[in-house]
């Protein structure tokens, strides 16, 4: 953008006070003007996931939602750069290892509200109350039905089992999704054993990874392997859209330690203009009313116990989740990568 001014002395003054004006007005342009009854929501989660929640939040309460929408790391270092003027009052993303960076950047503050604790489970939240987890993402096995029995699955680790040589599907591991359940097996099992574990498993591969999880879903439906790991939403998505793919969904760890789960989720900014009503919308957001339409929204799972499934989700049936708190995927995930490198997993 070029703007020319007909100032006849060369004002350097004038100069430098209009660049300012600029700066400040492309700066501030969406978001304007603050008013008391408003909270600003910068949001990697997607306009149409978020909008039918925050115009239900503002009929209810007159409290206007501004946000806008973005990739987690952009909508990140924007809210560093603004720093101490940034309009941002929430972050809103997924991934427990986003918000962890988010939180070990100082972008966050730690927030004590009653209504969170008791509405969210302690292994889908901060343990310094810097963010919480506002949906579940179950990221567990899917296999092909013409081909697999479920009765031939069983864990994650079995994934490495020689039987499967050849027939495993993996999207890449340059995905969080997929640093954060290797940064979740750490804590389970220690570091040897989760590389020999991924290890095992890059073995079994039938084909070079994926770069995302609906990929993998096709190429098993498509008979290019057997079984693979994906987030169940992409799977709930592909399945609405075509329903007779030969794909299930399979549970794995029921007798051990559970379904690994991620969060999307959450936390007020360090530098929240309107901390109160920040405070105030997350908790809606954690009650049975905001967490059905939060969680049902992408099908993902609520994280309040009391809050509806989503008819096709809970035809998946029950399972029994994780208890590691959803943090050490980003406090391990440096860890993580290094070691899925050393397992040779791209
Ligand atoms: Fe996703």
């Amino acid at each position: 953008m070029e703007i020319i001014f007909n100032i006849k002395e060369d004002n350097m003054n004038v100069k430098i006070i209009a660049a300012v004006i600029i700066a400040v007005i492309v700066t501030l342009g969406a978001i304007s003007s603050t008013f008391a009854n408003e909270v600003v929501v910068y949001s990697a989660r997607k306009e149409h996931l978020i909008k039918p929640l925050f115009d239900l939040y503002a009929r209810e309460t007159g409290t206007q939602i501004r946000y806008i929408t973005g990739k987690a790391g952009l909508l990140m270092q924007r809210i560093n750069a603004e720093g101490s003027r940034t309009r941002a009052d929430i972050l809103l993303t997924v991934d427990a290892g986003n918000l962890w960076h988010a939180a070990d950047e100082g972008l966050l503050q730690p927030v004590k509200s009653r209504v969170l604790e008791t509405n969210i489970p302690s292994h889908l939240r901060d343990p310094e109350n810097r963010w919480f987890g506002l949906s579940v993402r179950a990221r567990t096995i899917v296999f092909n039905t013409d081909r697999v029995s479920p009765k031939e699955l069983s864990t994650y680790e079995d994934l490495g089992n020689p039987k499967w040589k050849g027939r495993l599907i993996l999207r890449t591991s340059k995905k969080v999704y997929n640093q954060s359940l290797t940064a979740m097996f750490i804590v389970e099992h220690g570091l040897s054993k989760t590389e020999d574990i991924i290890r095992s498993w890059v073995h079994n591969l039938s084909t070079e990874p994926f770069s995302s999880d609906t990929k993998v879903l096709e190429a098993i439906a498509a008979g290019q392997g057997d079984v693979g790991i994906i987030n169940t939403y992409y799977f709930g998505r592909l399945m609405k859209k075509k329903p007779g793919l030969p794909l299930a969904l399979f549970w794995p760890d029921q007798d051990g330690n559970g379904v690994h789960v991620n969060i999307s989720g959450a936390g007020v900014t360090t530098y929240a203009r309107h901390r109160d009503e920040a405070i105030k919308l997350l908790e809606w957001l954690s009650t049975p009313a905001g967490q059905t339409i939060f969680a049902d929204s992408n099908m993902e799972y609520p994280v309040h116990s009391n809050a509806e499934l989503h008819p096709i989700v809970k035809s998946w049936g029950s399972f029994k989740q994780n208890l590691i708190n959803v943090s050490a995927s980003g406090e391990l995930q440096a860890e993580a990568i290094k070691l899925m490198d050393r397992a040779g997993y791209r």
